[in-house]
């Protein structure tokens, strides 16, 4: 508790006594808890790339440039650390609108066919990479109402995920279906899993399951923060399923529109 006192004078201007109010402040410490956990997280995020960019650099420099074959391995981890800096600070900046943006001035009745179909072409291509088909049957038409830029994101890095953590050759589906008064978008993989005693956490914002595997992927730990965060506002649910080496399967519960 924090406690302002204030004291009190009579008509005559003579000290009267003092008033005392508490204020419940655990909710703000909470915040600022989170608020330096978050600001922690960040600089350890940054710490890490910058180092080996130096420690790259400080190689090259020092008679380094004179091995073509130091230069390509050097240069390519410079490059590699990069591009992990530039996507957490595109996911930082994500967080940062979303969190400030009121959701319900771009909503717009959507088609969710269409969506799925935007969002498979635009990772065919690395599931191409990986040999990998995106299993897609489409059985009717389903209406929500959302942020198409925003609700593209969520499926975009659903089906991302699912290509990353899982072997060449395999195959993702996207399921469909209507409940009462929501749909149901399932993107389901055979990949690598995760472990039971990490799936209460991956929603959290920086949790990787395993960082070597992440860091190879070259992932942010942020992608699944901010998938929820977006289904969170719009008035939806996530859930995740999963079974160590045998593949995932992330639900999203979207308020259904009748027409
Ligand atoms: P990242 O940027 O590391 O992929 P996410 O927030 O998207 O971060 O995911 C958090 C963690 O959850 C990942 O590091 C990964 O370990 C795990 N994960 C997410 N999607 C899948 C999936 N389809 N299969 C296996 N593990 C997954």
């Amino acid at each position: 508790y924090s406690s302002v006192a204030h004291p009190i004078f009579d008509e005559q201007g003579d000290f009267n006594g003092v008033v005392v109010l508490f204020y419940d402040i655990s909710d703000l410490k909470k915040y600022e808890n989170l608020q330096k956990e978050f600001f922690s997280n960040v600089s350890h995020e940054l710490k890490t790339p910058i180092s080996a960019i130096k420690g790259c650099s400080e190689i090259l420099l020092n008679g380094g440039l004179k091995d073509q074959a130091i230069c390509e391995e050097f240069l390519t981890i410079i490059q590699n650390e990069n591009l992990r800096i530039e996507r957490l600070v595109k996911d930082l900046l994500l967080i940062n609108r979303y969190e400030h943006d009121q959701i319900k001035h771009q909503t717009q009745r959507l088609e969710v066919n269409y969506l799925l179909n935007d969002c498979i072409q635009n990772v065919q291509t690395i599931a191409n990479l990986k040999h990998q088909t995106i299993d897609f049957v489409e059985e009717k038409k389903y209406w929500v109402e959302g942020d198409y830029t925003k609700l593209q994101h969520c499926f975009l890095n659903l089906l991302t995920n699912a290509i990353h953590y899982s072997p060449d050759e395999t195959q993702i589906q996207i399921k469909v279906s209507e409940k009462s008064t929501f749909i149901e978008i399932s993107v389901i993989d055979h990949g690598i899993g995760i472990p039971p005693e990490d799936l209460p956490h991956i929603f959290e914002r920086f949790y990787r399951v395993d960082k070597a595997r992440s860091r190879h992927t070259g992932g942010t730990g942020l992608g699944l923060s901010i998938v929820a965060s977006i289904i969170e506002a719009h008035h939806g649910a996530i859930q995740v399923q999963s079974e160590l080496n045998k593949g995932s399967c992330f639900t999203v519960q979207l308020p259904k529109l009748l027409k």
